[in-house]
């Protein structure tokens, strides 16, 4: 039920078989589209193609569509990357469905980059040991993928896209959620909206805001585990969360990236002194998984060795042509790529954990689906294989469209009145002091470098900002509720797997080979006890 007693006004209730998506990234969009000719709402904090990890993704999407590639092989290189934890079956039906959707990206009208016979062109990327990834022009992936979606929804009448509205809580009764509670204006409306609804998909990606350095944008701050979690929802491996290794280091918030498709084309990580470092530490060296490239530039950087990104040889004069995302991002800065190496460090880019999802996307709530990087679908294990997130999306926003409609199998045709009074400004959602003070400790303590020590004492702070900024600021429960799984999950795995590195148990224990399931209830229980 709300938790606050401030005024709801209800949206009009149209009688209709209402179906509410949270965000409008790929997995929102996608499954809308799914869901067609059904009445869908789509609820984004900010304008749709903003405010989207979606649109800034960079690589591409991975399917096991080349000649020479099967699904076992895909398989295979998901599996070792997630290093032993991946739900083998979930992933296997991840990447067997992958070519498909890729097909219905197309027909969406997604220009993805073709040879000159027209064949799909499939590049390679780390860890990945076909060429597999779909890409549009070298790094514009994501930016292209949204605008075709966005074009499609916008000519599809049965989707009414409401920008601008900050959902807060979910409405539950018992074990069941029957809608959303959401504020306008991107979040400074005086008065918040209830959207009563049969089915609510929550599809509001990642958790990057919760740290210091992310490349995440500032919409992904972690309110779709929270607000779950808060009405009782399983978490799994809420713990493993990806540092990209090559974020760009010019001190911009969120950090821009250098796409992980460089090193693929044979950019090297060199420090100050021009040594190449990751030869040392893996024989993939570039190319080694993330979490070991992370951990790698973040010792140079510790270290005040420094840590560069070289593409002079490798991609040199065609940086423009090929990375034109990267090389804007670098000239701004006042570094020109083509002849000088890209100053990078360590970012949070990547959520494995979330809300715990079944094959067909719904949780432990009923009436409550969940897709994308909120999720776990257990695809990526301790470690996501680098393309596979945006393919997680929309396999299950696909497969959860089919679930709701075999549970509603009368689609009524209905085509939403143009909406009034959504807004298209852009505005960012604002840090407080706590959130600033809560981003510095999670990076602090459960960074890419974490200890028990530290994460007992994150907890503790935790606990003390909620008390500080009070349980009723709904907002900011969401964002400290999926900071205290992170940081309780980490605190009881006392092993080192995946995006998970602890300084003081760093080897994998094989007791602690599996996944975790974690409820807010575990969590205050354990915080609790660190506290008395
Ligand atoms: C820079 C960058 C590059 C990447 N490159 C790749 C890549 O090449 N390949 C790959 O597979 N993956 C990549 N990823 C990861 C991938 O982009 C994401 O995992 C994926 O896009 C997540 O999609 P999503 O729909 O779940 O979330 P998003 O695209 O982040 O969309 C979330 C939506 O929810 C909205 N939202 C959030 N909170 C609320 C709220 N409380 N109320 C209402 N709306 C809300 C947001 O505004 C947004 O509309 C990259 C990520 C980043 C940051």
């Amino acid at each position: 039920m709300p938790s606050n007693t401030e005024s709801i006004r209800p949206q009009s209730w149209q009688g209709i078989d209402d179906i509410v998506i949270i965000g409008g990234g790929l997995a929102g969009l996608f499954c809308a589209l799914k869901l067609a000719p059904r009445p869908v709402t789509v609820l984004a904090a900010a304008p749709i193609g903003f405010g989207a990890s979606s649109a800034w993704a960079q690589g591409g999407i991975a399917a096991a569509m080349s000649e020479g590639d099967t699904f076992d092989k895909h398989l295979a290189d998901t599996v070792a990357a997630g290093a032993g934890t991946v739900d083998e079956k979930m992933a296997r039906l991840m990447i067997s469905e992958g070519p498909d959707r890729i097909r219905d990206l197309l027909a969406y009208g997604v220009p993805f980059d073709r040879d000159l016979e027209g064949q799909l062109l499939l590049s390679r990327e780390a860890a990945h040991s076909e060429r597999r990834i779909v890409r549009v022009k070298g790094d514009r992936a994501g930016k292209a993928i949204m605008e075709a979606l966005i074009a499609t929804v916008r000519r599809t009448p049965s989707i009414r896209v409401m920008q601008g509205y900050v959902v807060e809580e979910l409405i539950s009764e018992g074990r069941f959620v029957s809608g959303v509670i959401a504020r306008p204006d991107a979040g400074q409306s005086k008065t918040r909206v209830a959207f009563p609804a049969r089915a609510v998909v929550l599809c509001s990606g990642g958790v990057g805001h919760l740290y210091q350095v992310t490349t995440n944008p500032t919409e992904a701050r972690g309110a779709g585990v929270g607000m779950a979690a808060r009405i009782g929802a399983v978490i799994a491996d809420p713990e493993f969360v990806q540092f990209h290794p090559t974020a760009i280091d010019i001190g911009r918030d969120p950090a821009p990236l250098a796409t992980e498709a460089l090193r693929g084309d044979g950019a090297t990580l060199v420090n100050t002194a021009g040594h190449r470092f990751m030869t040392d530490l893996h024989p993939d060296a570039e190319l080694a998984p993330r979490d070991v490239v992370a951990r790698g530039v973040f010792a140079e950087v510790q270290a005040g060795r420094g840590a560069f990104l070289d593409c002079t040889k490798a991609v040199g004069a065609h940086f423009p042509e090929l990375f034109p995302t990267v090389y804007a991002s670098c000239m701004e800065a006042g570094i020109d790529p083509v002849t000088q190496p890209i100053p990078v460090a360590p970012a949070v880019h990547y959520h494995m954990g979330g809300v715990l999802v079944d094959a067909d996307g719904r949780t432990s709530i009923d009436g409550l689906w969940a897709a994308g990087e909120v999720t776990s679908t257990g695809v990526h294990g301790a470690n996501r294989l680098a393309s596979n997130s945006l393919l997680e999306a929309v396999v299950f926003a696909a497969r959860i469209a089919e679930n709701i409609k075999g549970m509603m199998p009368e689609p009524r045709l209905y085509e939403w009145p143009k909406s009034a009074g959504e807004s298209d400004d852009l505005v960012t959602l604002e840090d407080s002091p706590q959130l600033m003070k809560l981003r510095r400790l999670m990076s602090a303590n459960a960074g890419v470098i974490r200890t028990g020590e530290g994460l007992k004492t994150l907890i503790r702070e935790i606990v003390a900002l909620e008390e500080e900024r009070g349980r009723t600021r709904v907002r900011f429960a969401n964002m400290a509720t999926t900071a205290k799984l992170i940081a309780t999950a980490a605190y009881l795995r006392e092993e080192s797997r995946g995006g998970h590195y602890r300084s003081d148990c760093p080897e994998p224990r094989e007791a602690f080979r599996h996944r975790t399931f974690i409820t807010l209830k575990d969590a205050d229980r354990i915080a609790a006890e660190l506290a008395g």
